[in-house]
């Protein structure tokens, strides 16, 4: 089959939703999520010959790059990195065009996968699951799936393929339904598109979202406003066409490839220099991260073996973006305002931008500063800060994510005994392995809290959970019941592992959504394991090969 990211167009949900047989109700596994965790977990249990059921509230595939179809949104792992492995002939038909894909050219990839394994005819669409219930008095024991449409289910299995940065939120800023002109999330944008020629646009954040979208709204825009609280420390993506030898070099070691991602510490083979930042002198130090500066994306933060648990070693990186920073920014002022301070780089996601800092030398683009005069209120003609008021046409609020724990929270979860997950997880996530919960017999998480996660090329987190729940499905099919459940001891143990490795890293002293602190209320909790994907994995390997060592299997 001969595939190109031009070539694949989406199919209608209206055929999709044709081919859906909804007078079924009883599956063996019912994932919730269509993303390319819920895709692949699809393709995998049908290969074990299970009933599978998706479940996904977008009208097509693709989770994340079906939802965030914002200006300028793209990826900011390399596109031949970014991609299924599991399948060699997809790895090798598809055409990547760009060293970083955007959005429409992942999503096209999205709609390929579900075309080309016939994927569509197993997913309900525009469907929110609303709850799930283990009911222990039905024999066997069975997960009662409720949604938001008149259909509910049954299922001995189920999988959270929900994403850890689906649940988005605009803050609860007093007003917001005054407002006059039109607002937008990045994370729910039309899918018509937005023009904003001729308008005056409010934009909300400095994170990912709004860095990557920015420079494309200014190019369009009469006049932006930026209004950041925390300024956030970006690097330039370098972004170029993808040439055909490189390509070809790459499908030719595609299998050396993955494998070194699969053993890596963040599912992308990296060169990190084994040696401190401090051990070597000022101008070496300049020198490499000016190359790696000049190669772009994220390698700045691979220099050195200590960047991201040595204060001062993260600050010698740190120094070294703002410098960048003041060389780009013509007015001092908005550079100082532009450069972060007071947290270390890189533990608040690293952002990857094309022309972000040279946007703000442009004369309609002004940032203000909101860390001190905060947004006080949306108006009908704007929005007001503790120093001033503004008049917008549009406001675009890149605002985040109630990350990792939001959308699992979201499908109100009620395992053994009544218990909920909300209120088990009040004090933050509990998991074993970021895959299970104990208590919550027969329900796996696809790159839950406690797994390495949003710290790593995600397709590699996403490969490696639906490859260790398909294998446990597999194990316990020879069982006559088929429960599986992680022990309370063995969660404990987890969660305490996570933690330790965590505080040997700078990431949960500062404040970012890895610890909820984006969300007025949410348990202060470093949610991912920075322990790294290849030893994450081993681990993983071992437990299974252990008879599933920390579960109890009945
Ligand atoms: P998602 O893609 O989030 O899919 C989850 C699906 O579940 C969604 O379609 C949603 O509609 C559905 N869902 C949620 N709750 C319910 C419910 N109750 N009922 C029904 N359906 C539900 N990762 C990287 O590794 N590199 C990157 O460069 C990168 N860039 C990103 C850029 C953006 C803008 C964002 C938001 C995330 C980015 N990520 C990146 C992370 C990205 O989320 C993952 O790479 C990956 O796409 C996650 O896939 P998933 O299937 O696990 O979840
Ligand atoms: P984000 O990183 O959480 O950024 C949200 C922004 O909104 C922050 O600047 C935040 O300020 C600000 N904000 C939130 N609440 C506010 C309030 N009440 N008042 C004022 N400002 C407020 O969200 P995101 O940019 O959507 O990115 C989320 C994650 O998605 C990223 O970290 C990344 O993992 C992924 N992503 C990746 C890419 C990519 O390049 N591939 C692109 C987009 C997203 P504070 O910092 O002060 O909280």
């Amino acid at each position: 089959m001969a595939a190109s990211a031009g070539s694949q167009g989406m199919s209608a949900v209206a055929e999709a939703q044709d081919v859906v047989d909804r007078t079924v109700t009883e599956f063996d596994v019912v994932v919730a999520g269509a993303g390319f965790a819920g895709m692949y977990m699809l393709h995998r249990l049908r290969g074990l010959g299970l009933r599978a059921r998706v479940i996904d509230a977008a009208t097509g595939v693709g989770g994340t790059w079906y939802w965030n179809r914002y200006p300028g949104a793209r990826c900011d792992v390399e596109s031949m990195s970014y991609s299924y492995s599991f399948d060699e002939d997809l790895e090798q038909e598809w055409v990547w065009t760009e060293r970083f894909p955007t959005q429409p050219e992942i999503l096209r990839y999205a709609n390929h996968v579900a075309d080309r394994f016939d994927l569509r005819r197993d997913i309900q669409f525009e469907t929110r699951v609303t709850s799930m219930v283990w009911d222990e008095t039905a024999s066997p024991p069975v997960w009662r799936v409720e949604t938001d449409a008149p259909d509910s289910y049954t299922a001995r299995y189920v999988v959270a393929a929900t994403g850890c940065l689906s649940a988005s939120r605009i803050p609860d800023f007093p007003g917001l339904d005054s407002f006059g002109g039109q607002t937008y999330h990045t994370g729910q944008w039309p899918h018509e598109g937005v023009d904003f020629t001729g308008k005056r646009v409010g934009v909300v954040g400095t994170g990912s979202s709004a860095i990557q979208s920015i420079p494309v709204i200014a190019s369009q825009a009469d006049h932006v406003t930026v209004f950041q609280r925390t300024a956030n420390f970006s690097v330039p993506a370098n972004n170029r066409p993808l040439t055909e030898a490189e390509q070809r070099e790459m499908k030719e070691n595609y299998r050396d490839y993955r494998r070194q991602a699969r053993e890596s510490q963040v599912g992308v083979p990296m060169e990190v220099q084994d040696v401190s930042a401090l051990d070597v002198d000022a101008d070496t130090r300049t020198a490499e991260f000016e190359a790696r500066w000049k190669i772009g994306g994220t390698f700045v933060l691979r220099a050195y073996n200590d960047l991201t648990s040595n204060p001062a070693s993260n600050d010698t990186a740190a120094e070294f973006v703002r410098s960048k920073i003041r060389q780009v920014v013509e007015d001092p002022e908005t550079a100082e305002l532009l450069s972060p301070r007071g947290y270390p780089v890189g533990t608040k996601r690293i952002c990857v931008d094309t022309d972000y800092y040279r946007t703000f030398n442009l004369d309609h683009v002004d940032l203000v500063d909101i860390r001190n005069a905060p947004i006080t209120e949306i108006t009908p003609t704007g929005l007001r800060t503790a120093e001033a008021e503004y008049d917008f046409d549009a406001i675009v609020f890149a605002t985040g994510f109630d990350a990792m724990t939001g959308a699992l929270l979201g499908m109100n979860i009620v395992g053994r005994a009544g218990e909920k997950l909300a209120d088990k997880w009040e004090a933050g996530p509990r998991t074993y392995l970021g895959v299970s919960v104990a208590g919550f017999p027969n329900l796996f998480t696809i790159t839950g809290p406690g797994s390495p996660s949003v710290l790593s090329n995600m397709m590699v987190s996403i490969e490696q959970h639906v490859e260790w729940i398909s294998d446990a499905l597999a194990h316990l099919d020879t069982k006559p019941l088929g429960v599986i459940e992680a022990q309370r001891e063995a969660e404990d143990a987890w969660v305490q592992h996570v933690a330790e490795v965590g505080d040997t890293t700078l990431y949960p002293q500062t404040d970012s959504w890895y610890v909820g602190a984006n969300i007025p209320g949410k348990p202060r909790v470093f949610m991912p394991y920075v322990g790294g994907v290849g030893s994450y994995r081993q681990r993983c390997e071992e437990i299974a090969a252990n008879g599933y060592e920390g579960f109890a299997v009945s």
